[in-house]
């Protein structure tokens, strides 16, 4: 794949970029190794100061940068700019949250103290997504530089002018030479990153084959990884469900970021009793969406990102809807430049077609229906993929059997899957392993170094005469 900007909205190539040759790759994890040696002895105090800085400069041009989403991936322009707002907020978290997070904690053991360390372990190579640019970014940066630690990027090919504009806002921010880098090279390379002896961890947010490959390549290397990969995320809708906002809810848990958020709501599971309604107002506000330029304020959905994404998403619809799927709105590409695709709704799915079993990466959701709770759960455990769930019931045993028996990394009980600063993000069969986010998300790139220290006493024997 190129790296280039080509506007998704028009199809022009706006500007290309050359990747980094084999030395220049090396001077840079050169630089990041140095400044490492320096930068694990700073203090919090020292990088929540220059942590802030970032929060700033984010804030102070979340205009421009807002714009640079939506030139390189489509990203409507509201969408876009809470979306640096969020990067901020996440830098601001990190910043007052490490030391408290990372501080030692006492065990109590037959030792006279001891007590558990936590150290940071060196370059940390990101490999990125490039449907939040900014935020999947953040949310490894903030955490890992205030661990200690310092970073490199490797992001989505489509997405270089945003990957180059991060690492300007940690060097506005003040933050040392090489602390975060960005590197312009493409997959290809990824293997020889992992590989370096310089480099200590991966952390990968992407594709399920992306995240079995750069998996087995740190896998060789005995290198600690992350992996935040697809979702199929289940949407649920229970009889005593609050059908105002299960119904509007469920339009922008389909349709945020164009319908390209790992976090998606996917799959909606609704109980028969409730069914035809559910059905009628999600498809009367799908099909109300404006699609369009996602620099204007007023669009509601932009184009897929990629020209690539947008033959996928429809070739998975014309698939299913041969082996029996019915469309009930959209269903098509919209014939204009750009990658635009129809807000689409599909019911009566065959199981084993494509949008049943594969994640759909565009605003296509689909209908199932539910006999009983029991159908409920099975429906939506019946993925290879376990990232969020969300469930719509005021029934406190519902509740609970939810919370209990959906296999996900979080559940949400009437609210739409988000991610949050405060708490653990990530996913469980092939969604991933590991967490981003609060406190579990900064552990992951440090050493947890037990200390067991026995006082000896100053006693007659020990002396020497
Ligand atoms: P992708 O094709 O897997 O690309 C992600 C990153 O991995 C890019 O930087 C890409 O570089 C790189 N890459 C691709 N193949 C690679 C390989 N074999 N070895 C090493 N690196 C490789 O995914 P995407 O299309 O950008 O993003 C969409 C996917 O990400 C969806 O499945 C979505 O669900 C998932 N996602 C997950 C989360 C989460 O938190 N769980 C969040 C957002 C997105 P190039 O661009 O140069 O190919």
């Amino acid at each position: 794949m190129p790296i280039a900007t080509i506007n998704p909205a028009t199809g022009e190539t706006l500007q290309t970029f050359e990747s980094l040759t084999q030395s220049q790759l090396d001077d840079k994890l050169e630089l990041a190794a140095n400044t490492f040696r320096t930068y694990r002895r700073t203090s919090f105090a020292e990088r929540e100061a220059l942590m802030l800085r970032a929060a700033e400069a984010l804030e102070a041009d979340k205009s421009r940068l807002a714009q640079l989403m939506a030139i390189e991936m489509g990203k409507p322009i509201k969408g876009a700019v809470q979306e640096i707002e969020k990067c901020a907020l996440v830098c601001r978290y990190y910043a007052e949250m490490a030391k408290r997070h990372l501080a030692d904690q006492v065990v109590e053991t037959n030792a006279t103290r001891s007590y558990v360390h936590f150290q940071p372990i060196g370059p940390v190579l990101a490999v990125m997504p490039w449907n939040f640019p900014f935020w999947q970014v953040f949310r490894f940066a903030a955490p890992a530089l205030m661990a200690g630690n310092v970073g490199l990027l490797k992001h989505a090919s489509n997405v270089p002018q945003c990957a180059l504009a991060i690492e300007r806002i940690f060097q506005q921010a003040g933050f040392p030479d090489g602390a975060f880098q960005t590197l312009l090279i493409g997959s290809d390379l990824v293997e020889s990153v992992i590989g370096d002896r310089r480099v200590t961890a991966a952390t990968l947010t992407g594709s399920e084959p992306a995240g079995r490959s750069v998996a087995s390549i740190a896998g060789k290397q005995i290198k600690k990884t992350v992996l935040e990969l697809g979702g199929s995320d289940p949407f649920i809708v229970m009889p005593s469900a609050n059908m105002d906002e299960a119904v509007t809810t469920a339009v922008k848990a389909r349709t945020i970021n164009s319908g390209q958020s790992c976090i998606a709501a996917k799959r909606f599971i609704v109980s028969t009793d409730v069914y035809p309604e559910f059905e009628r107002r999600f498809v009367e506000e799908m099909k109300a969406l404006r699609v369009g330029d996602p620099l204007k304020d007023s669009t509601d959905v932009g184009p897929l990102a990629t020209e690539q994404i947008l033959t996928d998403v429809d070739t998975q619809v014309r698939t299913s809807v041969a082996a029996g799927a019915l469309v009930l709105c959209g269903g098509n590409r919209l014939e204009r430049a750009g990658n635009f695709y129809e807000p689409t709704v599909l019911a009566n799915i065959p199981a084993d077609s494509p949008v049943s079993c594969e994640e759909v990466f565009g605003p296509v959701a689909m209908l199932f229906r539910a006999r009983t709770i029991d159908d409920a759960i099975e429906m939506a455990n019946s993925t290879n993929f376990g990232l969020g769930a969300s469930a719509w019931t005021k029934d406190p045993q519902e509740q609970s059997r939810f919370i209990e028996e959906l296999e996900a990394g979080c559940v949400f009980i009437n609210g739409m899957v988000a991610s949050d600063p405060r708490l653990p993000f990530g996913g469980i069969k092939n969604s991933g392993y590991g967490r981003e986010l609060g406190e579990f998300g900064i552990r992951e790139f440090v050493n947890i170094k037990t200390v067991w220290i026995n006082e000896q006493q100053t006693g007659q024997s020990d002396r020497t005469e």
